[in-house]
């Protein structure tokens, strides 16, 4: 047992972390007020849920509440709870370091959003060290739950801190911060208390200042629909997204067979993950007849909800299960299960009610459906119908639904036919969706790489298959257009069956088969895919990653090449490949090239722009 006083020094990031807190933040100091009541809040709700299970408890007659105590001649600001407390090695450990994970690229992210919009910090934690946005001094007395001996944690902000130890000292922890000359208004009663107005009022514990309690502790989402206002709802967003912004989405449901649940959610309006943010923590909290038992929990829905803020609540769930026991229990799956269903449904409904809105969600936030409709089952039904690609036959910018595309199939069709590409330009360009135009029938667009996984693992959307364009085996309906194709123009049979038997044996290496093509118009040739479950795009995707992990290229299935007889150029090829065989097969290894290019995939430049320099020397005469 260490009795002394010792002094530590800040971890790097921490010290960083302090220096941007200190000098880049000072603009919005309030925000530490929030910060400390959060903490205090936090740790009088462990303290809550550890007094559940445990046979004893120190200083429990105390009760569970936070005091501020201001000294305006002092210029002190003290805050206390009687919450878990801390003991020596977690006050070093806990403000020494910064919990969050992949600090480095955080704080300079951190750095960028706090000259933009400081409302960003709650959200990454700042937490604890904004203390030192108005303190010049802070000190942390705490004493831990377990009724060990008590410390004190004393730090300027700068490189270090030191801690001793403490006598006298109730459970929990006190804050107390000697304020920076310009920050003495945070000792004003009236500073504090509309800070605490704006932020705190849910604080499920009460808050006094100076003796007197400021706000109403209760449990909105328990309340009526019709007696909530949507200025509390939002007040409420506010505070457990610790957020600034008002939410883009809010469902409040409650149900009682076959489960009692209470449930707010909100979905906000930014997503911060692909802000470069990093992962997401989940961020909706999961009680038990309104106490707390699992905070941000993992366990209440799916991974790929955890963009959702809000609270789920339930009288069903015992109120001592432990965290670990919530993994695997039976009910809480249960809940899962309804609530997901649930939100799924109102996102629906929503999208029938306001689809520009909708599509708003669905820019932000559609990866996040994406990823649960390539990871889970469960809900993929619910998860399709709210899918939204662009479309042939769409309006740039205003992506469709499947069930919109069902409307309008040709009275023959059978599937559902979508190709990737990295622009709806691109793709118009390319010949994936020549017979498509020709024939009249919609295709999807798949702008990103992620929605082929998507279709690929729904396989079909009411009783029609998902179908990308780029099939070997592509078949498509017939239609009226299919009786005005001009074949007059076309290489005769025998030509043809001999430029592809040349064509195999030329690029045996890079190709599987050569086919003649039912569905070119224009192009002279398009690459397919002989596996009808992987797209080109999906393949680049998965390669790319076998590469990132150091897996080499990987031998990527051979594809297949279709030809179009009655392009020019390749009824060209047909007689130059008798007269100028090496100009014919450098001809044909450019035309690959280029199709693999139109497919997304991969190709060796340097051969390419060499043997292309080849052909455009001999074409200018050289
Ligand atoms: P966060 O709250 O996001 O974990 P903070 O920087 O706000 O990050 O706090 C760091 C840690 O310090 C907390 O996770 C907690 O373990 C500890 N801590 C802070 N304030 C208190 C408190 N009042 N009582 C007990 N522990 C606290
Ligand atoms: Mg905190």
């Amino acid at each position: 047992m260490t009795t002394e006083t010792t002094t530590h020094e800040f971890q790097a990031e921490t010290r960083k972390l302090l220096d941007i807190v200190i000098n880049s933040l000072y603009t919005e100091r309030d925000v530490f007020v929030r910060e400390l009541v959060s903490n205090a809040a936090d740790a009088l709700e462990k303290f809550r849920h550890e007094s559940l299970t445990a046979s004893e408890v120190f200083d429990s007659h105390m009760p569970l509440e936070i005091n501020i105590a201001l000294d305006d001649k002092e210029h002190l600001f003290t805050i206390s709870d009687t919450g878990i407390g801390m003991n020596r090695d977690e006050l070093e450990h806990n403000l020494g370091t910064i919990a969050h994970s992949g600090s480095g690229t955080f704080l300079s992210e951190l750095a960028e959003a706090a000259k933009k919009d400081v409302n960003l910090i709650g959200q990454f934690g700042v937490g604890f060290y904004s203390a030192f946005m108005a303190g010049k001094k802070v000190r942390v007395q705490s004493r831990s739950w377990d009724g060990g001996e008590g410390h004190e944690w004393v730090s300027d902000g700068t490189g270090n801190f030191t801690i001793s130890e403490c006598p006298g000292l109730h459970r929990g922890t006190k804050i107390i911060i000697e304020l920076k000359d310009d920050a003495y208004n945070y000792a004003e009663k009236w500073k504090v208390e509309s800070i605490i107005k704006q932020y705190s009022a849910f604080v499920s514990f009460p808050i006094k200042l100076d003796g007197e309690t400021i706000n109403t502790v209760q449990a909105i989402w328990t309340k009526n629909k019709s007696e909530i206002s949507d200025q509390e709802y939002n007040d409420f967003f506010k505070f457990i997204a610790s957020g600034g912004d008002e939410p883009l989405y809010r469902l409040h449901f409650s149900a009682d067979a076959p489960l009692a649940i209470n449930a707010l959610l909100f979905v906000p309006k930014e997503n911060f993950e692909v802000f470069g943010f990093g992962r997401m923590e989940p961020g909706v909290n999961l009680y038990c007849q309104r106490v707390l038992i699992d905070q941000h929990s993992k366990n209440i829905l799916p991974e790929w909800l955890r963009f959702l803020k809000g609270v789920v609540d339930s009288d069903d769930l015992p109120l001592n299960i432990s965290r670990q026991a919530l993994q695997d229990n039976a009910l809480v799956n249960k809940i899962r299960k309804v609530v997901t269903k649930r939100f799924l449904r109102f996102l629906d409904e929503e999208a029938g009610r306001d689809e520009e809105t909708y599509l708003k969600f669905f820019s932000a936030f559609g990866y996040f459906l994406k990823e649960g409709a390539t990871s889970e089952y469960e809900f993929q039904k619910e998860l399709a119908k709210l899918m939204r690609f662009e479309s042939s036959k769409g309006e740039a910018g205003k992506p469709i639904s499947l069930t919109d595309y069902l409307g309008r199939m040709q009275p023959d069709q059978e599937s559902i036919y979508y190709i990737n590409g990295p622009s709806r330009a691109a793709i118009e360009a390319g010949p994936y969706v020549e017979m498509f135009r020709k024939k009249d029938i919609e295709i999807l667009y798949t702008l990103e790489p992620i929605d082929d996984f998507v279709l690929s693992h729904l396989r079909e959307f009411e009783g029609k298959k998902l179908v990308s364009a780029d099939r070997a085996d592509l078949d498509m309906p017939k239609t009226e257009s299919d009786s005005v194709t001009d074949e007059t123009d076309k290489l005769d049979d025998d030509a043809t069956s001999a430029l592809v038997a040349w064509l195999k044996e030329t690029l045996a290496e890079q190709i599987a088969d050569v086919t003649v093509s039912k569905r070119l118009v224009d192009a002279p040739a398009m690459i397919v895919n002989p596996d009808g479950y992987m797209t080109s795009t999906m393949e680049r995707v998965l390669s790319a990653s076998r590469q990132e992990k150091g897996l080499g290229l990987g031998a990527s299935g051979k594809k297949n090449l279709e030809i179009n007889a009655k392009n020019a150029l390749i009824k060209q090829l047909s007689s130059l490949c008798e007269k100028d065989a090496e100009l014919a097969a450098d001809i044909a290894r450019q035309i690959h090239d280029n199709a693999m290019i139109q497919a997304g995939l991969v190709i060796d430049p340097l051969a390419m722009v060499e043997r292309n320099y080849k052909i455009l020397a001999r074409a200018a005469g050289a």
